[in-house]
């Protein structure tokens, strides 16, 4: 029995000799070295071995020497034992970091002896809180000391749900430092990047209320922490003590940037005006993609991956799709958005082409991906001026009242006009009128006369939002545009604009305004110019009934409403 035990555990002991990958040397300034191609690796495929059994010499035995430079196991349930022995044949103690550097790991154990022999464990990984790991860096970084003329054997074990990624390197404390620091400025500035493009976008926003810079801003705030996700700095970062959230993040903050990229491109590249047809299934995409976000966390990460990595190419194509129509039918935004979206294609198509062996792995192809979408942010931040500089050269808007101006209503009243037609939709047109403008201009002057003009253009844009559309017609007068809005409803928003303007107080001037209410509804007009009669009719019949007040048109059929 004896004698079995005996040849049994030199059986074993012989295995794992033969098994055993070179012992790495180490030495004081050792330069970051990867420790892949030197790793005993082990597959736990029921996730159950404990540190105990990887040492019995049977389970040592199935350590099996790796060799080569990557260790990428995708999504798998087995749990991975990594180990791996440095030899110290200096003089000195040396103390090193050994570190992993793919940091979305679920959970990572980490053993290796103290001076007295005795195994020492860290237990971390991005499951737990980030104050489990032993520094508080993106990545897992173990520092170890190895005594003068002293072999170590360290182990450790991976299982996560995600893609399961190895990637362990060892270097002197001297040299990582110095690596670290240049890291981490490289990484402040990519990110320092994004941060300059969003405040600047706010302010823009600020000054413009445009809401495409809010999409603009959820984008690149999306975007730019998902990358942070990747590169472990969100977690460290911004929820350290969430690792809930860390682990649900990465899916939740790809759907917010889907979300907020398509609805960005909806506006940048006018979707709903250029190709509305493929601005119809982006807005249905929209909504799918808003409900499967808002789910996402109930799902496990292999399921939810997969779905979302899907809609990511039917976005590509469908945004690509829409900046084509848009920059053939003429829009200038457009032509950037197209750039922005085909730099970053590009970039992850070279990503994707280093990932399968097909370019080689230096600095520029591992980085390509993140950069790209850096230079994508800056764009399509330049497609956002453009679209500014469109708006503004075209001269679509009135100085005076800072509303939209004649010329742009008369190219949106025929389109919105023919949208409602081929749709089926209401369109409700407002004309307004200031009451005895003379008499005001008589009494108080032509310049405060513009100054009350000003102060109605105020009221307006105030109660305006899109998709109403308020522009200054000429004069004292104005036009408001309300698409898929019925006569009841434009009568209501007409009633609150007279009662406003009445209790406007612009320096003393009794100011008053009369409104013309008339809607297209059920094909009750064959042109848009019909519509704008109608409004204009009504708009004089008020002024003949007594002003301040609101009339509104029903096809022909004038009612009295009163003010
Ligand atoms: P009603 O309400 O019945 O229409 O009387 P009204 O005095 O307002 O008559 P109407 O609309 O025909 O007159 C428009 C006047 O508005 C003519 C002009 O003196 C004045 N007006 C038009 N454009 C401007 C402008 O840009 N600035 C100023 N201060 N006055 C303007
Ligand atoms: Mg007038
Ligand atoms: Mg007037």
């Amino acid at each position: 029995m004896q004698i079995a035990k005996l040849f049994w555990g030199l059986f074993f002991l012989c295995l794992a000799t033969c098994a055993s990958a070179e012992a790495v040397n180490v030495a004081p300034g050792m330069q970051p070295t990867a420790l892949t191609p030197s790793l005993r690796l082990l597959e736990d495929k029921s996730a159950e071995l404990d540190f105990s059994r990887i040492q019995t010499p049977a389970v040592q035995a199935r350590l099996q020497p790796w060799n080569k430079s990557s260790a990428n196991f995708g999504f798998t349930r087995s749990a991975y034992w990594a180990a791996f022995t440095l030899r110290n044949s200096t003089d000195k103690a040396v103390p090193l970091v050994i570190r992993q550097d793919y940091p979305l790991i679920d959970y990572l154990d980490f053993w290796g002896q103290d001076d007295s022999g005795a195994w020492q464990k860290i237990a971390t990984g991005d499951r737990l809180p980030f104050a489990s790991r032993p520094l508080a860096l993106r990545d897992f970084v173990f520092p170890v000391t190895l005594p003068a003329h002293s072999e170590r054997t360290y182990y450790l074990r991976y299982a996560t749900q995600g893609s399961l990624n190895i990637g362990l390197s060892v270097s002197s404390e001297t040299a990582f430092l110095p690596q670290l620091n240049l890291e981490q400025l490289l990484l402040g500035i990519y990110y320092g990047g994004f941060l300059v493009l969003v405040i600047y976008n706010l302010f823009l926003f600020l000054a413009m209320r445009d809401t495409a810079y809010v999409y603009y801003m959820g984008y690149a705030i999306s975007y730019g922490l998902y990358f942070g996700v990747h590169n472990g700095v969100s977690f460290q970062f911004v929820w350290p003590g969430s690792p809930w959230f860390g682990n649900h993040s990465l899916i939740v903050l790809l759907g917010l940037s889907l979300i907020f990229a398509t609805q960005f491109a909806r506006v940048v590249c006018a979707g709903r005006q250029l190709a509305p047809r493929t601005d119809c299934v982006a807005r249905w995409l929209l909504y799918g993609m808003i409900a499967l976000t808002a789910i996402a966390p109930l799902f496990s990460y292999g399921i939810t991956i997969l779905v979302f990595s899907m809609l990511t190419l039917v976005v590509c194509a469908l945004l690509l799709g829409m900046g084509t129509i848009s920059v053939l039918r003429g829009s200038i935004s457009a032509r950037y958005f197209m750039v922005a979206w085909i730099t970053l294609l590009s970039s992850v198509i070279v990503y994707m082409l280093k990932t399968f062996g097909l370019l080689p792995h230096n600095g520029f192809t591992q980085n390509a991906f993140q950069g790209g979408a850096l230079i994508e942010m800056v764009l399509l931040s330049l497609a956002l001026g453009a679209r500014v500089g469109e708006i503004q050269k075209l001269g679509y808007t009135d100085e005076l009242s800072r509303l939209y101006n004649r010329r742009y209503f008369d190219e949106q009243l025929p389109r919105e006009f023919n949208l409602a037609a081929s749709s089926g939709t209401p369109l409700s047109l407002l004309v307004l009128d200031l009451d005895h403008f003379k008499a005001i201009n008589d009494r108080y002057g032509h310049r405060h006369g513009d100054l009350a003009i000003r102060a109605v253009g105020e009221l307006i844009l105030k109660k305006v939002r899109k998709p109403m559309l308020a522009c200054r017609y000429g004069g004292e007068e104005f036009a408001i545009l309300l698409p898929r809005t019925k006569g009841e409803q434009a009568a209501v928003l007409a009633e609150r604009l007279v009662q406003r303007v009445a209790e406007l107080d612009c320096h003393g001037m009794p100011l008053t305004i009369s409104i013309g209410v008339a809607s297209f509804e059920g094909g009750n007009f064959d042109a848009a110019v019909q519509l704008f009669e109608a409004a204009d009719a009504a708009l004089y019949r008020a002024k003949q009934a007594g002003r301040n007040r609101v009339l509104v048109e029903v096809v022909g059929d004038v009612v009295l409403e009163p003010a």
